[in-house]
Formats: structure tokens, C-alpha cells, sequence
């Protein structure tokens, strides 16, 4: 089987590590479980201009590097891989924070694993052509069978894959995320993911 997984908020606490970036950089105070939208300019109340430099602070290399493992993902996902299967993490984080986002995985135990950039939410300006940043016609030739991901925006990339197995990581964005494909599950943990494959 090969599996799709997502970065942000499936194997690591991005939006975790954010909320404790905008208290220390607006004084907003979000609580984790209070972030009900995907989009973090939504969710903390932020301008324009605020969203912007989050953004560029959330993406320097410290800020990155530091972001908590989601629990068991390293432990499931070289589980997976020793049991036969092909995992890709399928990342919508610029191109340009890749090799940053490639030391995280590697000192998470998750080395085997390969990384690929998609502009999932329209932010890339300019394409830069590697073999790890897929255009769209490049992720459009990979199938998949099953999905890991927690941003509800991002089903779209899925369509073209009718037989796909999606696997919502449970998240307070995506828990009123009404399903009706029976393709689709919420998933609370790594386990349940597990035992799920
Ligand atoms: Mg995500």
C-alpha cells in the first residue's frame, strides 16, 4: 500500500507551537482547543500584516526544528514501512523551507521516509522545479491508497482517487468536518491509524 501523509498537525504540533508564537510576538492568547479554523489568520484574529510575519517567523529554521512530534507518529509510521508499505509525507510547506523540514524528519527517526512540497493552499509565487516540489500534473500521476490529513481544505487533492482511504487526524478544526464519503474517517490517534491499515 502507499500512504499519503500530511506534516503539519499529522506527524508534528504545528499549530501547538503557533499559538505559543503569537502570544509571544501579538500577546493574542488562543488556546489550542480554540483554534477552530485551518486558517491561523482566522483562528488568532490577526492582520494582513501580523499573518504575514508569522508566517516568516514560524518558517525560520530554530522555529521549525522545534515543532513536537505528534505522539507514536515516528513509532506507526516505521511500523508501516517495516511492514511493507511506501509512505510520502506530501507537505503543503513552501518549497523553501524543505531542507529544514527534511532535518526534522531525519532526526525524528523518519529517514526512510520521502518528502514532497505541494502548494496545497495557493501560497507559492514562483515554482521551483526539483524533484521534491510536485506541480500539480507531478502529484496528479502519483496514486495513492490511503491519506493521512488534517485540513479539510486539502480534500480536494484526493478526488481524482475515488478508491482512496482518507484518515482525518483528529483536530478541533476539522471535528465538525461532516463526512459523506464512507471512504472518510476521523482518526483520534496514531494507533487507531494503525490498526486501521
Ligand atoms: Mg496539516
Amino acid at each position: 500500500m502507499r500512504i499519503y501523509v500530511d506534516f503539519d498537525d499529522c506527524i508534528c504540533e504545528t499549530a501547538r507551537a503557533f499559538t505559543g508564537i503569537v502570544e509571544r510576538m501579538f500577546g493574542i492568547t488562543v488556546p489550542y482547543e480554540k483554534v477552530r479554523f485551518f486558517n491561523l489568520k482566522d483562528s488568532f484574529g490577526l492582520t494582513d500584516r501580523e499573518y504575514e510575519q508569522l508566517m516568516i517567523e514560524g518558517h525560520r529554521p530554530e522555529v521549525l526544528w522545534s515543532f513536537e512530534e505528534t505522539p507514536g507518529a515516528s513509532k506507526v509510521l516505521n511500523e508501516l514501512i517495516d511492514m511493507g508499505h511506501e509512505v510520502d509525507v506530501i507537505t503543503g510547506r513552501p518549497f523553501s523551507s524543505y531542507e529544514d523540514s527534511r532535518k526534522w524528519l531525519d532526526e525524528h527517526g523518519l529517514n526512510r521516509i520521502k518528502l514532497y512540497c505541494l502548494d496545497k493552499y495557493d501560497r507559492n509565487k514562483t515554482f521551483v522545479k526539483s524533484e521534491y516540489n510536485l506541480s500539480l500534473d507531478d502529484y496528479y500521476r502519483m496514486k495513492f491508497d490511503y491519506a493521512i490529513e488534517d485540513s479539510p481544505l486539502a480534500f480536494r487533492f484526493f478526488e481524482h482517487m475515488p478508491e482512496l482511504k482518507v484518515m482525518i487526524f483528529d483536530r478541533p478544526w476539522n471535528r465538525d468536518c461532516e463526512i459523506t464519503n464512507c471512504n472518510y474517517m476521523h482518526c483520534p490517534d496514531w494507533e487507531f491509524i494503525k490498526s486501521k491499515i
